[in-house]
């Protein structure tokens, strides 16, 4: 079920995009009939029942869905707090991921379009994108940095596998943010046949209302499993890892109107809510990280999923209202949650979610006896060699880690 209000603390945006001061649309001229399309191909599909319905039948025939939530005893135990998994692990592709991309190259599809242009930063969001286009039948291609290109050739390769082109970003310092601008770039040209798959929470509006909308399954899920689970009663905290802060955004939306607590947990190297100031970056504004000179930072977190300088309008405004805080932890925390998991539960989480049970360790006195919600985006199997070169001592797997 879709639950799209003004009243809602995470309803939906004003007309222009808008979370109170955050979001809008900054675009040339160029790119406004394309957002304007968007905009109202989105409202129209996600108004019509059976968009919505084909949606929810992809993603529980197609992506896994619903995912469970699981109860870790021997963690909670060990912290002195109860500890729920939202498992987002579960879903094809390994993430939250999924969800958003099945919703994009639906509508795609609902409209006409029969190409698709993602961005990549670690990878991820391209092997969904590629995944869900190789459905549908969808051409792909997809930009990534060419310096993204070469750390993450395993991920090309599974691209290339699925069908798609994997372009590289040759502009700026040849990373995310660069493959934002070429992939707006190319839609722009040809916009006639190409629908613009964006990966988070971020961007121009629609898109960090659209994207939430297509994540909101996680929260609305997580929200009815607690009640069964907690008689009734929903958690005390809700904890998401934050990079652009899609998944985040997802579990949130289920627990905005109720009155758990909820956690944004940012890479102490990119904390964007926690330490930047606003400003505007691909489309939107939001707050980011800058030097004094209002040039944007580049982010460093051993996690490549969270090496974001920004993050969606959305967390800004959850937090400029007091709705939602955001934490940060730095990458030995994250390693450490990230081993306590797999071996107090079995569960080897991606260095994203690690992010978030590395903050519930560290509060776990001030949240004694408290009952924890930890949406855990993703699988860590694509983490598994990196920890292992880091522990190894490897020089160049070291330099990953924050210093
Ligand atoms: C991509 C990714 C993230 C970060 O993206 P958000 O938009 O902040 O959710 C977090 N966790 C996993 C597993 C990811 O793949």
């Amino acid at each position: 079920m879709t639950i799209t209000n003004s009243s809602s603390v995470m309803g939906d945006p004003d007309t222009s995009g808008r979370f109170g001061q955050f979001g809008g649309r900054y675009v040339p001229e160029t790119l406004m009939p394309a957002c304007l399309e968007l905009e109202q191909a989105f409202k129209n599909a996600w108004a019509d029942p059976s968009f919505v319905k084909e949606f929810h039948e992809l993603l529980n025939g197609y992506g896994g869905r619903p995912s469970p939530v699981t109860e870790c005893h021997r963690l909670s135990e060990q912290l002195g707090v109860r500890i729920l998994l939202k498992r987002e692990d579960l879903n094809h592709t390994g993430s939250h991921k999924i969800n958003n991309v099945m919703g994009q190259t639906l509508l795609a599809k609902r409209m006409g379009k029969t190409r698709i242009v993602a961005e990549t930063g670690a990878g991820q969001h391209g092997v969904a994108t590629a995944t869900a286009a190789a459905f549908f039948g969808q051409e792909c291609v997809v930009y990534m940095g060419e310096v993204d290109i070469e750390r993450q050739k395993l991920n090309v390769f599974r691209m290339e596998l699925l069908g798609a082109e994997v372009r590289p970003a040759l502009s700026g310092s040849r990373t995310l943010k660069d493959a934002v601008n070429e992939a707006m770039r190319d839609w722009v040209s040809t916009v006639e046949s190409t629908f613009y798959c964006l990966g988070s929470v971020m961007g121009p509006h629609p898109y960090p209302w659209m994207v939430r909308e297509f994540h909101r399954v996680i929260g609305n899920e997580a929200n009815a499993q607690c009640k069964e689970l907690l008689g009734g009663d929903v958690p005390d905290v809700v904890v998401a890892c934050v990079g652009g802060g899609s998944n985040a955004a997802g579990i949130f939306s289920g627990f905005a109107d109720t009155d758990a607590e909820l956690v944004g947990v940012e890479p102490a190297g990119g904390a964007a809510v926690g330490s930047g100031i606003p400003g505007v970056v691909h489309g939107s504004k939001s707050y980011l990280m800058q030097d004094e000179a209002g040039q944007v930072q580049e982010a460093h977190s051993v996690s490549a999923g969270l090496d974001y300088p920004g993050v969606g309008p959305e967390h800004a405004h959850l937090a400029d209202i007091g709705r939602a805080r955001y934490e940060a932890v730095n990458d030995t925390q994250v390693l450490e949650a990230f081993e306590m998991l797999a071996r107090t539960e079995g569960i080897i989480p991606a260095l994203e979610p690690a992010h978030g049970l590395a903050w519930i360790i560290a509060a776990a006195k001030e949240l004694a006896g408290k009952t924890v919600l930890l949406n855990m985006s993703g699988r860590g199997d694509k983490d598994v060699a990196q920890v292992q070169a880091i522990k190894a001592g490897d020089p160049v797997a070291l330099k990953t880690m924050r210093p």
